[in-house]
């Protein structure tokens, strides 16, 4: 089938790098793959034609048989972080078969995850489970819609092999789609690694694909800045959202941007500042409250990987820009999270007792084990109660001092009301949900994922349908823990 017919345009920039950064890889074929989930809304926003999709050429593509014209297929290289620990990484299971650039010209890298092994795999099987593909799946569409910067997910195809992880499993491949996977860990690869040359061919490659205004001789700091805004008001989003990413090392940072690497996050339940999901993360390194500071801690590991390419700068300029650029990550952080906590709450304007007011909520919901988007959901509105605050004085007088908060700012009900709507989701992807999804998925049941994920699909419409989905885990649910 020819490829133009079924909307494949592949650019593959990333191969034209220098060819230390990556390994160019053939297809590893599966006998017997099942196309289970495609995501036809983002298939046609990509430009590919959605009456394809069923067909076989398709089945091929995302069970990583056959690469469509244009393909360049390659594993890239990277190293990082990994709870705080200098590793050598590289996609280890993932295969970038080129870049589609859409209809509108945008460029977005489609990538097979759970593809066979790479020259990166180290001890794996390169290959993947189709119970986290599909949780994959599902908690990155739901980010996206919540307006969340987000890798996206396109297909997910079984493979027809069993993979060995603690029982044997059927193995299955994600379509992801991202702006690029370009990460921190990317650049300390780089630095590390490679020659002075292929970072500056990388940290070029980056700026004019994604910050295309930067030029000049203070090109690498402005990247770094404006890469840490991006942080900034990433993570912010996190936060306002409840979500725990679970695993922020820095191979898992995105310079785009964007939310990558779907392993071990879920979302919070009931309001838990120290909140940890992940069975390997004993330490909480990676907890909700810490999520703000080990951006910070990445954005450093990113500005020391891009020292080898400011030569040019005297010594002492180059460190204070880079500190500035860091301090100016932490405020703008906390003023997008500040801002987003008003919006939450109703409120247009910036007062200094505000952080008081947000803080002293979150205190009583942390003591009081209140559910983090319900509580919100009652504030929005009259007839949502949250159980664990309803009868509690505390927050009674809180909410008065709130009452009056806004009242100063003299707006109307209406406009009060269709704030919060905005900024309050009715449904994030709840852990019991999700599980439920998952295990009717294990039995050949995709029904139940196909309806949650149209429920996710338009988080803040606050329909009657949605209703059901909000409640919290009934109380019998044991405390929600991922693996990866
Ligand atoms: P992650 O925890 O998803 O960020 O992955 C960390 C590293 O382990 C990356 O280099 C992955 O490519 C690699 N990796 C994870 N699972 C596998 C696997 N099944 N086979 C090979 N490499 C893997
Ligand atoms: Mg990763
Ligand atoms: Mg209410």
């Amino acid at each position: 089938m020819n490829d133009t017919r079924t909307g494949w345009n592949l650019q593959n920039s990333y191969a034209s790098l220098p060819k230390t950064l990556y390994a160019p890889m053939q297809a590893n074929t599966v006998a017997t793959p099942k196309l289970i989930f495609v995501n036809k809304t983002l298939a046609s926003a990509l430009g590919l034609d959605p009456e394809q999709l069923d067909g076989p050429f398709a089945l091929d593509v995302f069970a990583g048989n056959r690469f469509p014209e244009g393909s360049f297929p390659l594993a890239q290289a990277y190293a990082g972080h990994q709870f705080g620990q200098f590793t050598m990484l590289g996609d280890g299971r993932a295969i970038l078969i080129g870049e589609q650039k859409t209809p509108t010209g945008e460029l977005f890298d489609i990538q097979l995850k759970g593809a066979g092994r790479t020259p990166f795999s180290r001890s794996g099987d390169g290959r993947a489970a189709l119970g986290p593909m599909l949780r994959e799946y599902l908690i990155s569409e739901s980010m996206h819609a919540l307006g969340i910067p987000s890798s996206r997910s396109l297909a997910v195809a079984t493979t027809g092999e069993k993979i060995q992880r603690y029982s044997a499993e059927p193995g299955a491949i994600l379509t992801r789609v991202a702006s690029s996977h370009i990460r921190v860990g990317t650049f300390q690869f780089a630095a590390k690694y490679r020659s002075t040359e292929d970072l500056k061919a990388l940290a070029d490659y980056t700026i004019e694909r994604h910050f295309s205004g930067i030029t000049g001789p203070n090109r690498y700091i402005e990247l770094f800045r404006q890469t840490a805004q991006r942080q900034a008001s990433l993570i912010a989003k996190w936060q306002l959202a409840g979500f725990v990413h679970g695993v922020m090392n820095t191979d898992n940072m995105a310079i785009s941007g964007e939310t990558i690497d779907y392993g071990p996050c879920a979302f919070l339940d009931h309001y838990d500042e120290s909140a940890v999901f992940s069975s390997i993360d004993a330490g909480g390194r990676y907890s909700y409250r810490n999520q703000p500071l080990v951006g910070g801690w990445n954005l450093a590991r990113f500005a020391e990987s891009l020292f080898p390419l400011l030569d040019d700068i005297p010594q002492q300029q180059a460190l204070s820009s880079m500190q500035d650029a860091l301090e100016e990550y932490v405020s703008l952080q906390k003023q997008l999270y500040l801002t987003g906590m008003r919006e939450k709450l109703g409120l247009f304007t910036e007062t200094p007792e505000d952080e008081h007011l947000i803080d002293t909520l979150l205190e009583l919901m942390q003591h009081k084990q209140a559910d983090f988007t319900n509580t919100f959901r009652a504030l929005t509105f009259e007839a949502v109660e949250e159980p664990a605050l309803a009868n509690d004085m505390a927050y009674k007088e809180w909410k008065n001092r709130w009452k009056s908060r806004q009242q100063q700012e003299g707006r109307s009900e209406q406009e009060i009301l269709a704030l919060m709507k905005s900024k309050n989701p009715a449904v994030i992807p709840r852990n019991h949900r999700v599980e439920a999804a998952l295990e009717a998925a294990a039995q050949g049941d995709y029904k139940v994922m196909e309806k949650l994920l149209d429920i996710l699909r338009d988080p803040y419409a606050h329909s009657d349908e949605q209703q059901p989905f909000a409640a919290p885990p009934p109380p019998s649910t044991p405390p929600y823990q991922t693996y990866c």
